[in-house]
């Protein structure tokens, strides 16, 4: 037994100090940031994988806003999948593989069809996978059911189309030349190349610094664990070309958890990043570096839902492990992920001075309107239900889907949760929390003249605060409306 060296210190504990700054505005400040070896984002703000904080609407917000969400693991693969298909699909310049309807098809068909994929028009293409029209809501909104759709589709002959290398700027000025909403791209055998649509041209141009993959399409983080179905799990999210996968457990350093980035990384190679974790130590970092991964993830205790520290009495306070872990992660040019602990915009900025590159957040985008879950009434309030992922709660609705888990395993949980489930006051949309922390963040870092985040790190002193001073930090002394 020993005592470990200095004190543990979290975000409440210090301040920031101010210097001399450059920065003549909030606006010149730079956000980007890297997420992972290879992703990079234009804010520094990632939400967590939990199954009341991401699913496909959260990531969407998100990367539109330029930051990334990572899809939760506690469902079927097949549901996963499906979270990480919609948002790569929320918006495209060109889809690859546009929804389609043979001309034999009928109205009825082609009504369901679209509703069912939530799209406005379907390409008519027949068995030769030649295009042969196109057919949208409006075409059949008073036809029967029984009609075929080849009677009132617009045939090829009379549609727009355009060919691959067509940039972005003249598929712009053909949709508007011609009032049409979907152009097609087509080889010269009228073979059908894709898609490209009005309604992504405008959403690309309403969100400028929206965080995109190679292909213009929004970036997606996916969770795996460790154990049952865990490898299968990987290969599928591979497949539907999430951008990064989250090795998701509670105590990264653990040779299991180790052994699952080596894995993973071996099997995708530099197709896929990894990120390992959660850890809260130097040894912790430099381990799960040293396996490869892309990222470290940093946070033993700290969320708002979590009681680890309290079962177990196990922890480091989370300013100090984001410091600890970023000496492993400088070392070696990886990105630290500061996941957890989260409550204030101030928060954020202690944790990039801290050495993060990003923050994981889940409680504060807990409650909006992008997170699953309805809305529930108590005494005339609106709030959402934001539940820990070790919390029995999650825990037994878990085990339930996950496949390969030992009834025992449930059992021990159902012992030893490490999480609580808790309401949420509704907070309205995900964007405005975003726009606060950010704008707190530009704000941090003109008081600390860094044009960017690298900066904000090596002109950041920190100084320990007393008990008083944090009073004196709150609003005091007047009366809060
Ligand atoms: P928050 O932003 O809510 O403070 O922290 C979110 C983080 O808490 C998540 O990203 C995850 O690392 C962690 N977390 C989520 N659920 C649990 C739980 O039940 N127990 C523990 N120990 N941590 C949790």
């Amino acid at each position: 037994m020993r005592i470990a060296d200095g004190q543990g210190l979290t975000f409440d504990d210090v301040l920031l100090k101010p210097r001399l700054s450059r920065v003549r505005s909030r606006s010149e400040v730079d956000t980007s940031t890297w997420f992972t070896r290879r992703i990079r984002l234009n804010i520094p703000l990632v939400s967590s994988p939990m199954d009341t904080v991401t699913e496909h609407m959260m990531a969407i917000a998100l990367a539109r806003l330029g930051g990334i969400g990572i899809i939760h693991r506690f469902t079927s693969i097949e549901r996963q999948v499906a979270e990480i298909r919609k948002v790569k699909r929320a918006e495209n310049i060109v889809i690859r593989d546009p929804y389609s309807i043979s001309p034999d098809a009928t109205v009825g068909e082609a009504r369901r069809l679209m509703e069912e994929k939530g799209v406005s028009g379907l390409l008519v293409v027949g068995e030769d996978g030649r295009l042969k029209g196109i057919v949208t809501s409006r075409d059949i909104l008073f036809q029967g059911d029984d009609v075929p759709v080849r009677e009132v589709m617009t045939p090829r002959e009379r549609m727009v189309v355009a060919h691959e290398e067509i940039d972005l700027e003249s598929a712009k000025k053909l949709l508007w030349r011609h009032r049409v909403e979907k152009l097609p791209i087509v080889d010269e055998d009228w073979r059908v190349k894709g898609l490209i649509t009005a309604a992504d041209i405008i959403k690309k141009i309403r969100y400028p610094n929206a965080a995109r993959d190679r292909k213009g399409r929004l970036l997606v983080g996916a969770a795996v664990g460790i154990r049952g179905d865990y490898l299968e799990r990987a290969e599928k999210l591979y497949e539907a070309e999430a951008d990064a996968l989250v090795i998701d457990v509670a105590h990264g350093h653990m040779e299991r958890a180790l052994e699952v980035i080596k894995e993973l990384k071996k099997a995708f190679g530099e197709d896929i990043d990894v990120v390992g974790g959660n850890i809260a130590t130097y040894e912790g970092a430099r381990d799960v570096i040293a396996m490869g991964s892309d990222a470290v993830r940093v946070g033993i205790g700290p969320g708002s839902t979590c009681t680890t520290r309290i079962v177990a009495g196990v922890g480091v306070p989370q300013l100090t492990a984001i410091m600890e872990a970023y000496k492993a992660a400088s070392e070696a040019d990886v990105p630290v992920i500061a996941d957890g602990g989260i409550r204030n915009p101030g928060d954020v900025v202690k944790a990039l001075a801290a050495g993060a590159s990003t923050v994981m957040i889940g409680g504060l985008f807990a409650g909006t309107d992008e997170s699953p879950g309805p809305i529930v009434l108590r005494n005339g309030k609106r709030y959402k239900v934001f539940r820990g992922m070790a919390s029995l709660s999650a825990r037994v609705g878990k085990e339930a889907v996950t496949k390969g888990v030992e009834d025992t395993e449930v059992a021990e949980y159902s012992y030893s949760t490490e999480g609580v489930e808790a309401f949420v006051e509704y907070k309205g949309s995900v964007e405005d929390i975003v726009k606060r922390l950010v704008a707190g963040l530009r704000s941090g870092m003109s008081y600390l003249g860094a044009f960017d985040i690298e900066e904000l790190r090596l002109n950041a002193e920190f100084i320990v605060i007393s008990g008083a001073s944090i009073r004196e930090s709150y609003p005091h002394d007047v009366i809060l409306w």
